[in-house]
């Protein structure tokens, strides 16, 4: 390709509405534009990563015997009525009202169509195993639309789904997607961990997210320094400490005034203690029920676990008016002492490290006051104790004991054993060897395509631009001519273009009238992993410069050479 001919359009300012590095550099780099809210065009250099990943997607899954789809976009909300989502997905679901009065949605994920699918024309035990897959657009309504590719409302996905006889074969397709996808962020060059995840909306019993590793990754995930388990900290169990013992000594608690202090850092800088010495206390409405959370001071409340306990689907902080209801006072003064009596009493419960407490400072349910040295079954009536905070550094692992490390990582993939979570309500059965109607077992891959360019940049950039993974590069080489005014040079690099072009290699030739500044500059911001400079000197002697993006390792090589060592790579 030749860079005057190509629909490039880099920027020099950084855009003000890109915050994280992929986001700035993708859209410096004239890869992507914002059309709308989360809503990006794809401009020809990112049409090509696209492409790339697509096929080393296509590749790897097609391996496994899976076999490519293209479903519809629009989805009609009678399939989702069946499954239960048309109430349950909420307001990420886009649903829309055709001129007939039928009511649809744009398919933020493909169970319900899928299942469909198969439940038509699948009837018999002989035909199973089945995984199909397909990469295509999804549209959520994502309420936070972030961070460029990484959190689009539409974005590319390659969704997958296996149908089998049983749990056991449904785990084999598990775990040979599993593989799979192993070796697919392995070939797209990125820096992952598989990790233990919760199966959320989606639901299930078996889950593992691909975490790109970065800072700017929107998902904590912690994995053990000594043996290989690695999960969401949403999901890492926190087992129980040993509480704290009966022959402990707490002095009697005591009311503060803490008039204006009404976080965990005022009071604890107030009180001169560390926020790990403080009980945070929240109160959630629980499907209506009221309940109140307490975790210590420096920990993260875990509002997958509570559901989980509760068994409920949804859960909130209370409104101020029930806060006010459940303990007399506005949310800063909250605790579990001296709560006025309600009918019911307000539910108490309390993560496993307030047991082991000698003593805590709580909100003392009066304006403007705290109490120190709380104990759990002295003050306040015994809680109800459980896992219920989010894992941290320094944690035990639920495996082995030795302490985690906290990371931040990009969700670029996903895997979820299903069981008959759609299979059922939707009627997806087939008959076994003995003519008995069964549901299928399913699972669900998904894959962020587009999600992956933003991981690859935040992985790979350095203060110049992009270093994309040869795998995934829009091109392999630039050939940056350094005179334009030089037919010598001009020349020689077209017809090193057309030699390495006949290679079978991707050549972008920047033949742009600019100057030799400009162009080692666009080359670095957009990424290419190799540049080939021709100055009039080395033309003259036979030689180019070969330029290793991340290396920045120049090496001078005669053009036979440079063919060659392009050539073997
Ligand atoms: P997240 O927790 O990030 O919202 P999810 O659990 O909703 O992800 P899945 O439903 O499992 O995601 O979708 C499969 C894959 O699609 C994810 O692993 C992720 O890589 C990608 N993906 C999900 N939502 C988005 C989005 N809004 N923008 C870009 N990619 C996305
Ligand atoms: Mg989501």
């Amino acid at each position: 390709m030749r860079m005057s001919r190509l629909h490039v359009p880099t920027l020099k300012e950084v855009p003000k509405d890109a915050e994280v590095i992929s986001h700035q550099l993708l859209v410096r780099g004239g890869y992507v534009r914002k059309l709308a809210a989360g809503v990006y065009d794809f401009l020809p250099l990112a049409a090509r990563v696209l492409r790339k990943v697509e096929s080393i997607v296509r590749e790897e899954l097609d391996a496994t015997g899976a076999q490519e789809v293209r479903l519809p976009v629009v989805q009609p909300a009678e399939i989702w009525e069946e499954s239960g989502r048309w109430k349950f997905y909420g307001p990420e679901l886009l649903r829309f009202v055709d001129r007939k009065g039928g009511s649809f949605c744009l398919g933020p994920t493909h169970e319900e169509v899928m299942v469909d699918l198969v439940r038509r024309d699948v009837r018999s035990w002989r035909a199973l195993p089945l995984n199909l897959y397909q990469i295509q657009i999804k549209f959520r309504d994502e309420i936070r639309p972030r961070a460029g590719l990484m959190r689009g409302r539409e974005f590319l996905m390659k969704d997958a789904y296996s149908f089998d006889v049983d749990e056991a074969a449904a785990l084999r397709s598990y775990d040979a997607m599993y593989g799979a996808y192993q070796r697919i962020f392995s070939r797209c060059g990125l820096d992952f961990r598989a990790v233990e995840a919760d199966t959320g909306a989606i639901g299930g019993s078996r889950s593992h997210e691909f975490q790109v590793l970065a800072e700017n990754g929107e998902d904590a995930i912690v994995s053990c320094t000594a043996c290989d388990f690695a999960a969401n900290v949403e999901q890492a169990e926190i087992k129980a400490i040993a509480p704290l013992g009966a022959d402990a000594v707490v002095p009697a608690a005591e009311l503060i005034a803490t008039p204006k202090e009404r976080t965990i850092d005022e009071v604890a800088a107030r009180l001169g203690v560390t926020a790990a010495v403080c009980i945070k206390s929240l109160v959630f409405d629980a499907d209506g029920e009221t309940v109140m959370v307490l975790v210590r001071g420096d920990h993260e409340i875990n509002e997958i676990k509570l559901k989980k306990l509760l068994g409920v689907a949804e859960i909130a902080l209370a409104s101020e008016e029930k806060v006010k209801a459940a303990t007399g006072v506005a949310p800063g003064f909250v605790g579990p002492v001296d709560l006025p009596a309600t009918t019911p009493a307000v539910r108490i419960l309390a993560d496993f490290a307030i047991a082991a407490m000698p003593g805590g400072v709580v909100g003392a349910n009066v304006v403007g006051h705290h109490r120190t040295s709380v104990l759990p079954g002295r003050d306040f009536p015994t809680p109800q104790y459980a896992d219920l905070r989010m894992a941290q550094a320094g944690d035990p692992c639920p495996r082995c004991d030795a302490p985690l490390a906290a990371f931040r990582g990009i969700e670029v993939g996903h895997v979820f054993y299903l069981g008959t979570k759609y299979s059922a309500p939707m009627g997806c059965n087939y008959l076994d060897e003995q003519g008995r109607d069964q549901p299928m077992v399913m699972g669900c891959y998904g894959i962020g395509v587009s999600r992956i360019l933003a991981a690859a940049v935040e992985q790979n950039h350095d203060a110049d631009g992009i270093i994309w993974p040869e795998s995934i590069a829009p091109y392999q080489v630039t050939l940056l001519p350094l005179q334009m005014n030089k037919p010598e040079v001009v020349d020689a690099a077209e017809a090193l273009y057309s030699r390495l072009s006949a290679a079978g290699i991707e050549v972008l030739l920047d033949d742009r009238n600019e100057r030799a500044g400009a162009k080692f500059k666009d080359a670095e911001l957009l990424g290419i992993p190799w540049s080939v400079a021709l100055g009039a000197r080395g033309v003259e002697r036979g030689v180019v410069e070969l330029k290793n993006r991340r290396t920045r390792e120049t090496l001078e090589l005669s053009i036979d050479d440079l063919v060659a060592q392009l050539s073997a790579r």
